[in-house]
């Protein structure tokens, strides 16, 4: 991500700013609803930005919120979502009373309520002082959302670079966890319980059952076997998700992913992009080969993927090094310009028939042979054209 994505971002944000100080400072309750539902479309595309926008947007909202209600600069909010930053300005400083006051859950309906929270009028002056506080907090949180996308992309490189080699991917999964902790590249903070060794997982990552679905309470009334033939109809499970309560844990819990799975990592040699390679079919079988040197991503707007640009630059490669290639590609060219402009006198078909007995030439020379293959490949298209 460079910066113009996270220019695009800041947009974004501003026009988060503007749409919650709008519903804020109205006194219409259908405007405030209005906004309140328009706040959720910018935080989807928020998230469609980057899944880890997730906890930026709730913040900034939350400070532009419980700034209005409280007549308070709100900074504590950003410690208290372990959004570590220096505020220069000594003003936007948190406030001692805010800082002890533990804040409730975030749920939808204190959101809602607050959001829609009657207030004092607000002058122009208190407008513009709001309005300078919130644009700080958006550039604090873009900084430490930049810090922590650049942190973790060097975490993913050193792992990128282990997951490589093949007695890391041989180790198992506990003995990998120590060798990433070891390294560095990801924080365990193990302890060390005397007598015996103990590596604990020192993370807030909860567990949580989500439903997809529900059963009736008739429908739970009845046998186990209807039970059971409803659930595989109706496709309902039980999932087990995380709830991770800030960026610095859902990065972490990414790279406990990557690692707990013995992830391959590559770079993609035409972007630069870290990447997990895809176990096709293909490579299945041969266990630890994860030889892709390009990604799937759409190159800049070529239109096309890297793995497709990958393809086309090793074809040129391969035709460049050999004279016979390059000879064979001459003359197909010539002939194909032939048959496009004069396509009565040589039919597809014709040329159809020339381009099979070319291939065929081509794969009786070899390139040390290409003075006699340019001959028979004239005569050969000679028989076509003249
Ligand atoms: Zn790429």
């Amino acid at each position: 991500m460079d910066n113009k994505e996270f220019e695009r971002l800041k947009n974004i944000y501003s026009q988060l700013i503007e749409l919650v100080s709008t519903a804020k400072e109205s006194d219409i309750m259908d405007e405030k609803l209005d906004c309140f539902f328009k706040m959720f479309q910018i935080v989807r595309a928020c998230l469609e930005f980057s899944p880890y926008t997730h906890f930026y947007t709730q913040v900034l909202i939350d400070i532009i919120v419980k700034t209005y209600n409280t007549k308070v600069f709100r900074s504590d909010l950003l410690f208290k979502s372990d959004i570590g930053c220096f505020i220069e300005n000594p003003e936007y400083s948190p406030n001692e009373f805010f800082e002890e006051l533990e804040e409730n859950e975030y749920n939808i309906n204190l959101i809602m309520h607050e959001f829609t929270q009657k207030i004092e009028k607000i002058s122009k002056k208190t407008h513009k002082k709001y309005m300078d506080f919130f644009e700080t907090i958006r550039d604090l949180l873009i900084k430490d959302f930049m810090e922590k996308k650049s942190d973790l992309k060097e975490r993913l490189e050193l792992i990128s670079k282990y997951s490589q080699n093949s007695t890391v991917k041989n180790l198992s999964t506990n003995e990998r966890l120590y060798l990433y902790e070891a390294k560095r590249v990801f924080d365990i903070h193990y302890i060390n319980t005397k007598p015996a060794h103990a590596l604990f997982l020192d993370t807030k990552f909860k567990t949580k059952y989500i439903c997809n679905n529900e059963l009736s309470l008739q429908e739970k009334r009845l046998d186990v076997e209807d039970v059971v033939n409803l659930i595989k109809e109706k496709h309902i499970m039980a999932e087990e998700v995380y709830e991770l309560a800030n960026a610095e844990e859902q990065i972490r819990f990414e790279l406990f992913k990557i690692i707990q799975n013995n992830f391959t990592i590559n770079k993609c040699e035409n972007c630069g992009k870290l990447f997990i390679p895809v176990t096709t079919s293909k490579n299945k079988n041969q266990k630890g080969r994860n030889d892709q040197k390009y990604c799937n991503n759409l190159y800049l707007d070529t239109g096309k993927t890297c793995r497709e640009i990958g393809a086309l630059n090793k074809r040129k490669e391969k035709v460049q090094k050999s004279p016979i290639l390059k000879e064979f590609q001459r003359e197909y060219k010539r002939m194909h310009g032939l048959h496009y402009n004069h396509t009565k006198e040589f039919s597809e078909k014709k040329f159809k028939e020339w381009s099979k007995k070319a291939h065929k030439l081509k794969d009786t020379y070899t390139d040390e042979q290409v003075q006699e293959f340019k001959t028979k490949l004239n005569e050969l298209s000679n028989i076509y054209w003249k």
